[in-house]
C-alpha cells in the first residue's frame, strides 16, 4: 500500500468523468479545486463528478477547495499579451481597469502605490518579468518601474512583490464567499494562499469547521512558519509563489525547514507545485523531476501536489501513475526506525503522544500487519501518521469528515463506523470492521489504539495488541 499521498488539480485536461474515474483508480486520494481560475458552476460540477468517480471505485477521495487569497493581478491587455523590453519603462496603474499595453498596466490592488518605494523589486509573469521601482505617484495612484528583465505577460498574470504587502487584506471578502460556496458543494478542506500570520488562519476559523490548510509562499509566513503551522490543520510548501517571493536558491532550504517543522508538529503536509512538469507535454518525467519527488517524501512530506501537470497536461491518468510509482518506490528506503524516535517532539503532557510513539515501535518489534486507530477527530491518526510506521494505518470513525480529512495523512486509509459508548465495544468492533473490510486477514496480528471514556475526542490513553 502507498503511504504518501496524491493531491492532483482538476482542470480542463481531468474533468471529464472517465478521466476522473482513471485517476482515481491511478491514486489520486485529494482533488483540488483551484478558486483562482474556473468559475463556480464548473467547480460544483467537478466535485460532483470527483465523488461519483470515488464512489464508483469504492475510494475515499477528498475534495480540496484553493482560495485565491490576496493574490495581486494586471489587468487586461489590448490582444491579450504585451512584450516588455528590457531598458524600457512600464507604468502600473493602481486599482484600474484600463485595457493595458506595453507601457502602461492596470493592476488590481489600489493599495500598492502606498505599499512599494523606490528601489524595490516586482516580478510578473510567473517571476520571469523583473521590474524596479523608480518613482511612486501617489495621488495619482501611480508606479513608474523599469524594465530590467523583458518577456511576455498576458492578462490578468500573477504579480509578486517580495516585500511588505502592508495594507492588503490578508483574507479577500470574495475568498469568504467562495469558501461559503466551497461549503454548499460539500468541499472537505481548504488551502489559503499567501498566508502571512497565523492570524490569518484563526480569522478564517471564525468562519468555518473545515480543515485549514496553510500555503507557505511568502517570506514573512516562512519567518513565521512555527506558528502558522501551529494554528494550521495541514500546511502546503507553495513553491510557486515561494520561487517568486523568494530567491530561487533559497527554496530547497526552506522546503526542508517547513517539512521537518510540520513533522516535530505532527501536522500533514503537501510539497507542489512543478513536481512532474515536464509531464505537461511528456509522458515521461525527467531524472530530475523523479528525485524530487523523492526527496519531498524524504524531507518528511505527507503528500505531493500535481497542478499544470492534471489541470491542463496531455497525460492526466499517467502522471498520477508515475507519482504513484516513484512514492511507492521511495518509501521502500525511508528511515522508518529513525523518525518513529526522533521526528514528532512529543507533548510530555499529552499521553496521545505516548500512545502513538509506542503503538509504532510495537508494529515493528512485534511484526503486526497493521495499525488501527479508532478516532473521532482524526488527531490520533494524525499523530500515528507523523511518527512514521512501516505499517499502514487504519482509521475508523463515525464522522464522515473525519474519514476524509484522513486523506491527506501519510499512511493512513480511513472508513466508517459506529459511534460506541464503551471501550470494549470500539476495540471488538474495531478489529471486526477492517476484516470486513479486507484490510486485515483474519489470524493476523495488529494494534488497536482506543480512548477512556470512549466517545471523547483527545482521550486515546491505550493500545491493545490482538489476533484477529
Ligand atoms: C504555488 O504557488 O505553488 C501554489 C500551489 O499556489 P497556486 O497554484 O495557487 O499559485
Amino acid at each position: 500500500m502507498r503511504r504518501t499521498k496524491i493531491v492532483a488539480t482538476i482542470g480542463p485536461a481531468s474533468r471529464d468523468s472517465d478521466v476522473l474515474a482513471r485517476m482515481v483508480q491511478a491514486g489520486m486520494d485529494v482533488a483540488r479545486l483551484n478558486f483562482s481560475h474556473g468559475d463556480l458552476e464548473v467547480h460544483a460540477e467537478n466535485a460532483e463528478r470527483v465523488r461519483a468517480a470515488a464512489s464508483a471505485a469504492g475510494r475515499q477521495v477528498a475534495i480540496l477547495q484553493d482560495l485565491p487569497g490576496p493574490k495581486l493581478r494586471v489587468g487586461a491587455i489590448e490582444n491579450e499579451i504585451a512584450e516588455l523590453r528590457g531598458g524600457d519603462t512600464l507604468v502600473l496603474r493602481c486599482g484600474s481597469t484600463e485595457v493595458g499595453n506595453a507601457s502602461c498596466l492596470s493592476v488590481s490592488w489600489a493599495g500598492l502605490a502606498d505599499a512599494v518605494e523606490p528601489g524595490e523589486v516586482i516580478y510578473l509573469a510567473d517571476g520571469k518579468i523583473r521590474l524596479r521601482v523608480e518613482r511612486v505617484r501617489s495621488a495619482d495612484g501611480e508606479v513608474e518601474t523599469q524594465v530590467e528583465v523583458g518577456g511576455a505577460v498576458a492578462s490578468r498574470q500573477g504579480l509578486n512583490i517580495p516585500g511588505s504587502t502592508r495594507g492588503l487584506q490578508a483574507v479577500p471578502e470574495e475568498d469568504l464567499e467562495k469558501l461559503r460556496f466551497g461549503e454548499s458543494i460539500g468541499v472537505d478542506m481548504v488551502a489559503l494562499s499567501f498566508v502571512r500570520s497565523a492570524d490569518d488562519i484563526e480569522h478564517v476559523r471564525q468562519h468555518t469547521r473545515l480543515p485549514l490548510i496553510a500555503k507557505i509562499e511568502k517570506p514573512q509566513a516562512v519567518s513565521a512558519a512555527e506558528e502558522i503551522i501551529r494554528t494550521a490543520d495541514c500546511v502546503m510548501v507553495a513553491r510557486g509563489d515561494l520561487g517568486i517571493e523568494l530567491p530561487i536558491e533559497d527554496v530547497p532550504l526552506a522546503q526542508k525547514h517547513l517539512l521537518r517543522l510540520s513533522g516535530q508538529l505532527a501536522r500533514p503536509a503537501i510539497t507542489a507545485t512543478q513536481m512532474l512538469d515536464s509531464m505537461v507535454a511528456s509522458p515521461r518525467p525527467t531524472r530530475a523531476e523523479a528525485t524530487d519527488v523523492a526527496n519531498a517524501i524524504f524531507d518528511g512530506t505527507d503528500a505531493v501536489m500535481l497542478s499544470q501537470e492534471t489541470a491542463v497536461g496531455q497525460y492526466p491518468v499517467e502522471t498520477v501513475a508515475m507519482m504513484a510509482s516513484i512514492c511507492e518506490r521511495t518509501e521502500q528506503g525511508l528511515p522508518y526506525r529513525e523518525w518513529n524516535d526522533l521526528r514528532v517532539r512529543r507533548d510530555a503532557r499529552d499521553p496521545a503522544y505516548t500512545i502513538a510513539y509506542t503503538v509504532c515501535k510495537a508494529a515493528r518489534e512485534l511484526n503486526l500487519a497493521a495499525i488501527i486507530a479508532p478516532t473521532l477527530s482524526g488527531r490520533s491518526a494524525r499523530l500515528i501518521a507523523a511518527h512514521r510506521p512501516d505499517v499502514p494505518i487504519y482509521a475508523l470513525s463515525p464522522g464522515r469528515e473525519t474519514v476524509r480529512r484522513c486523506a491527506l495523512m501519510w499512511g493512513v486509509q480511513a472508513a466508517s463506523m459506529r459511534r460506541h459508548e464503551v471501550t470494549e465495544a470500539l476495540i471488538a468492533d474495531s478489529a471486526r470492521r477492517v476484516v470486513e473490510l479486507g484490510w486485515v486477514k483474519p489470524g493476523e496480528r495488529v494494534a488497536i489504539t482506543a480512548g477512556l471514556p470512549s466517545g471523547r475526542p483527545g482521550t486515546t490513553s491505550l493500545m491493545q495488541i490482538q489476533e484477529l
